[in-house]
């Protein structure tokens, strides 16, 4: 009897101090990164310090970590440099981004196999034909006694009647994807086999918002693609953040927890630009990448500033028109990476920022009927901007209750264009196949790569001015 109080006695002792034991956990996380390695030598002395001084550290990457910087994304070995970096740095979990996809999956295959930090996704099927393997949708693991589930998903739209993320989708064939938010809903059985339930998600902020409102079971989401800042919202319960992009912030969530149960959870973005200390081995790392480059190379001047993606994507078409003879271009602003060219030199390593994704040029020949079937896709519901930017014509969207009711479009002399004539027109491969337009004429390659027109454009001129913008919307009132 004695000796059965005591073991009595023991367990409840036992059970009384592990249900009151404090723990804590931190999860660092970067989102959206894009291959711009700048950052890293800081980002990796503040992680380092974090990890020193707390046992519970955990980093996590919120997708897209390629397509940005062409020091890593024209490397030989397309993405390696920031594979090689971000394993320094020492990430434990990562989900797949969109931009992961734009190298093709022979590059990612590699990229995976490289990473020493599983790259998880739960809203993708992949076939046999496939070049990648069926990633993981979910993690669960143990730290310091604290059940932790990691779930995550990709973002998905709509192309042509078939989900997929956004990238060309010549590099998604043979993989199925599915509404990341419904799929993440298929997992809240998660929340029995764990005590800190969390969605790595690169769905975007609106996608997360929903996710939290349809699913209380998580405790909180770390997101990416929207490149947001949000600096830990909570919504139903759930707390979400995101980093922006390349690597301006670090988000930092505080997890503390008594036995199994959390009792409190805050988050807080560490702005890099006020972080001093850098990785000497990540920094050696960065340096090497920018030495070895033949990027500093300056095709041309820009003789004053281009701001915002009109002057640009105007610059991009004018290349497309002149270079290649054609009557129209198109470039559509998703493409277009960057929002300033400074007044100055232009390098090739700025062209390659801008128009990172190698995609090829494209000649149609199009009707007006055709052309004006394309340019609908410019106009997407609430928008303010015309997405599609032009060389050759000019338009104006006329919209009536976020409805579209007409689009003027006229010519380089301000005459509307001639509704009988053919057009020889041109535009990257992803306008090409990824949005939906009447077009009798297939299409043919012209074998460049839009950015290469570009170069070429800008060394022929020698000295480049932006153009008066050629997209307008006007709001139509009764
Ligand atoms: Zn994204």
């Amino acid at each position: 009897m004695k000796k059965l109080f005591y073991l009595l006695a023991i367990f409840v002792f036992a059970s009384c101090s592990s249900a009151n034991k404090e723990t804590q956990i931190i999860i660092l996380s970067t989102n959206d990164m894009h291959a711009m390695i700048d950052n890293y030598a800081k980002v990796a002395s503040y992680v380092d310090k974090v990890r020193a001084e707390n046992k519970n550290v955990l980093l996590l990457s919120g997708g897209d970590m390629f397509s940005g910087n062409p020091i890593v994304d024209k490397h030989e070995d397309r993405g390696y440099p920031m594979i090689e970096i971000m394993n320094k740095v020492g990430y434990d979990y990562g989900v797949l981004g969109n931009h992961e996809f734009d190298y093709g999956q022979d590059f990612l295959r590699r990229r995976i196999e490289q990473a020493k930090f599983p790259l998880l996704c739960a809203n993708m099927k992949v076939s046999e034909q496939a070049l990648i393997k069926q990633p993981e949708p979910y993690v669960i693991f143990n730290l310091d006694g604290i059940e932790i589930c990691i779930l995550a998903t990709i973002q998905v739209e709509n192309s042509n009647g078939k989900l997929i993320p956004s990238t060309h989708s010549d590099k998604v064939k043979n993989i199925d994807f599915y509404q990341p938010v419904e799929t993440a809903l298929q997992y809240k059985y998660l929340r029995q086999k764990c005590d800190l339930f969390i969605a790595l998600s690169h769905d975007g902020i609106d996608e997360d918002v929903i996710l939290a409102k349809e699913m209380p079971e998580l405790d909180i989401i770390i997101g990416g693609h929207s490149h947001t800042r949000v600096d830990g919202m909570i919504e139903n319960g759930v707390l979400i953040s995101q980093t922006e992009c390349h690597l301006k912030y670090i988000g930092k969530t505080v997890i503390r927890l008594k036995g199994k149960k959390i009792v409190d959870k805050k988050f807080e973005l560490i702005d890099v630009s006020t972080l001093q200390a850098e990785n000497e081995e990540v920094k050696a790392l960065i340096d090497k990448y920018y030495a070895e480059t033949t990027m500093n190379e300056v095709a041309g001047k820009a003789g004053s500033d281009f701001t915002g993606k009109e002057n640009i994507g105007g610059l991009m078409t004018d290349a497309i028109t002149k270079m290649l003879n054609l009557d129209i271009a198109f470039q559509n602003s998703g493409g277009i990476r960057i929002d300033k060219i400074a007044k100055g030199d232009i390098s090739l390593l700025l062209l390659y920022t801008l128009d990172p994704f190698e995609n090829d040029v494209i000649q149609f020949e199009m009707s007006y009927d055709e052309i004006y079937s394309l340019l609908k896709n410019s106009y997407r519901k609430g928008s303010r901007h015309a997405d599609l930017k032009t060389s050759g014509i000019s338009y104006s969207i006329k919209v009536k209750n976020d409805e579209i009711v007409d689009i003027e479009i006229r010519d380089t002399n301000g005459n509307l264009l001639d509704k009988n004539k053919k057009y020889r027109t041109g535009m990257n491969s992803y306008i090409a196949t990824d949005y939906e337009f009447e077009h009798k004429d297939a299409g043919k390659s012209l074998n460049i790569k839009s950015v290469e027109t570009l170069i070429e454009y800008i060394k022929q001129q020698k000295e480049v001015y932006p153009k008066p913008d050629r997209t307008k919307i006007e709001e139509i009132t009764d």
